[in-house]
Parts: structure tokens; C-alpha cells; sequence
């Protein structure tokens, strides 16, 4: 099952003539400025919801294969937050590498991590792949970045437009930065990257200046599509029809509340389990929920998002078995489905 990434469409509506990117959908315009003043007193005066203990979030054993799986296998752990490891086509993949205890650029101030890792920095097996959707601080850490690179050296990152900079200051020695739709093979992997509706900024002053996107990741017999950050929009059946079926989805589900502030740039639970309907979901595949209970960025309780993730696959009649709430550290090995 080869990838026919080579013939997509190349748009570029998504390149902002002034420079920089920009989502190219209706309704997709960012929150301004003011908008993060009135969050803040909306937050003051009428507080927010209580969070629960951290300890609800019980961390696991991990229990990859170490150091690969085989090259028919698909495995993935969850890490914490958007970080994953994939083993796919007898290869290691990382996502969103974030090991940091804050995520913020700040080190005394900022969300702080709830749950430690689920697998040490030091204890990850030999990485063939990085992957790195965007440049916000619970998804590119500097520090992580940088023990990364000194430990894997020659594993090759594969990032959106404008990313490359960064990543290379930090240590990156072998670095990919792809378009939207654009796709990169390194033996048996073929990486694509795909749309996604967010934004980018390290600080004040370069918002947009980078991409964002998500990855689909083909290698062995098997597809799987990591969403990255996302707001709901209209492309997840386009990506499914130029890169899927997918045997694994992982899909953003946090940081949603509150809607009239979040809502185009992070995907709700609700519309996760749409978005995982859009990308063909119905017929085959497994959802994992991802981006919750690791860093508080935003008001909905820590421990909402996969309840209303269940509760929205319920209502949308899928089955029980075909999505997965993973624990901290927690992986997984697929079967076919
Ligand atoms: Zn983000
Ligand atoms: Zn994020």
C-alpha cells in the first residue's frame, strides 16, 4: 500500500500574499488581541469550572516493543498531551516531542505538567522520526528539542514551513519542512503533511510566521493520521480520500472551552468524533483522543474531554472497541480492524 502522495493538489491559499500563512476557510478567523483581555475578566468574574485531583490520571508501563516492532506491526503510546510514540512499519516515530514541566517560555510561570511523562526522554527507544506540528510551547519545547537532537543526532525532523530555523538553532541537524499536501519518504515511511485550522506564535510578534499542520504517516500495511492542533473545518474528507483509510486517528479533544473563544482553532470532543466521521471513521479505524489532561491551557475541567468524547461516540452510534482513552504511558497495539 504505497502512498500516491506525489500527484496532490498544490493550493496555496493558505500562503498569505502579505507573508506568513493563514487559514483559508470561512469562519476561521483568530481571536484578536482584545479578545484574550475580555477571556481574562470573563475568567475572573465568573470563574471556572473546579478540576479534579491530579491523581484521577493514573500513569502506566509503557510496553512498546523495544527497540522496533515489526514491520507489520502498529503501535502506538501515548506520552502525554500530543506526544505519541508511533511504531509503524518497523520504525519508531515521536510526535510534538514535549517533555518540559511548563508549557510556556517562561520557566517559573505558565501551565504547569500534571502528569509526568509517560515515557522518560532518557528511555525512549532509538528514534527513526520527529514530527512537529507547530510552534506553541506544549508542542515545540526548546529543552526537549534540544535533548533530542543530542541524543539522536541524525534522526531526521519533519516540520511545517518556516519551522526550520528554530529547529536547526536548537541542534537539528537533518530537518524536512513540508507544505500542506507535500510528502517526504525515508525508507519505509512516507510522511505527509495536511491542513489544519490553528495558528502559530512563539511571542508577540511573529504570528503566522510559521505553518501548522497535521501528519499522515504511512509505512508497513498500515495508515495512521495525527491531527496536530486543529479547529473544526472542511478538508478531513479531502484528507481521507488523498491519504487514508486511516487504521489509526489520533485527534485533538482539549482545550475547547471557552467556544466563543477557542473555537477555531481546537477542535470539542463533539466535533472530534465529526471529524473522525469525516475522515471515514464510520467504516474502519481507531480513534485516539488526544491534547488533555497533561498541561491546563484553557476553562473546560481537566477530566471533561474524554468523558465527552464518549459520550459523543455513543450518541453517533460507533463501537465501544474502535476508540481508545489512553492512559498516561499507556500503549497500544492495533489488530486489524
Ligand atoms: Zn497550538
Ligand atoms: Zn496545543
Amino acid at each position: 500500500m504505497k502512498p500516491q502522495l506525489g500527484q496532490l493538489p498544490r493550493e496555496a491559499a493558505h500562503h498569505d500574499p502579505q507573508g506568513g500563512f493563514r487559514n483559508p476557510w470561512p469562519g476561521s478567523a483568530l481571536p484578536r488581541f482584545p479578545s484574550l483581555i475580555r477571556w481574562g475578566i470573563e475568567r475572573r468574574v465568573r470563574g471556572i469550572p473546579p478540576d479534579p485531583d491530579p491523581s484521577v490520571f493514573a500513569r502506566v508501563d509503557p510496553a512498546f516493543h523495544p527497540p522496533r516492532a515489526p514491520a507489520d506491526a502498529l503501535t502506538v503510546t501515548w506520552i502525554g498531551h500530543a506526544t505519541a510514540l508511533i511504531q509503524i512499519g518497523g520504525r519508531n516515530v515521536l510526535t510534538d516531542p514535549m517533555f518540559g514541566d511548563r508549557a510556556s517560555p517562561l520557566r517559573f510561570a505558565g501551565p504547569r505538567r500534571w502528569v509526568a511523562p509517560g515515557v522518560a526522554l532518557d528511555a525512549l527507544p532509538p528514534l527513526d522520526l520527529i514530527l512537529l506540528s507547530h510552534n506553541h510551547y506544549d508542542h515545540l519545547d526548546t529543552g526537549s528539542v534540544r535533548a533530542l537532537c543530542r541524543r539522536f543526532p541524525s534522526t531526521p525532523w519533519v516540520i511545517p514551513l518556516g519551522l526550520g530555523g528554530g529547529i536547526a538553532r536548537t541542534g537539528g541537524r537533518e530537518i524536512r519542512e513540508i507544505d500542506w499536501w507535500d510528502s517526504v519518504t525515508f525508507d519505509a515511511l512516507t510522511i505527509a503533511a495536511t491542513p489544519a485550522q490553528h495558528f502559530s506564535a512563539r511571542g508577540p510578534f511573529d504570528r503566522n510566521r510559521s505553518l501548522w499542520c497535521g501528519f499522515v504517516i504511512a509505512g508497513g500495511r498500515h495508515r495512521v493520521y495525527f491531527a496536530g492542533d486543529t479547529g473544526y473545518h472542511p478538508e478531513f474528507p479531502r484528507i481521507a480520500e488523498q491519504l487514508g483509510p486511516f487504521d489509526l486517528t489520533l485527534l485533538p479533544v482539549g482545550a475547547y472551552e471557552p467556544r466563543w473563544f477557542m473555537r477555531p482553532v481546537h477542535l470539542n470532543p463533539e466535533e472530534a468524533v465529526q471529524a473522525f466521521l469525516d475522515l471515514g471513521g464510520r467504516a474502519r479505524g481507531m480513534m485516539m483522543p488526544i491534547h488533555w489532561g497533561t498541561f491546563k491551557l484553557t476553562d473546560e475541567p481537566m477530566d471533561e474531554p474524554p468523558a465527552r468524547t464518549m459520550a459523543a461516540w455513543e450518541k453517533a452510534g460507533l463501537p465501544a472497541e474502535r476508540v481508545w482513552i489512553p492512559k498516561h504511558g499507556e500503549t497500544r497495539v492495533l489488530r486489524e480492524t
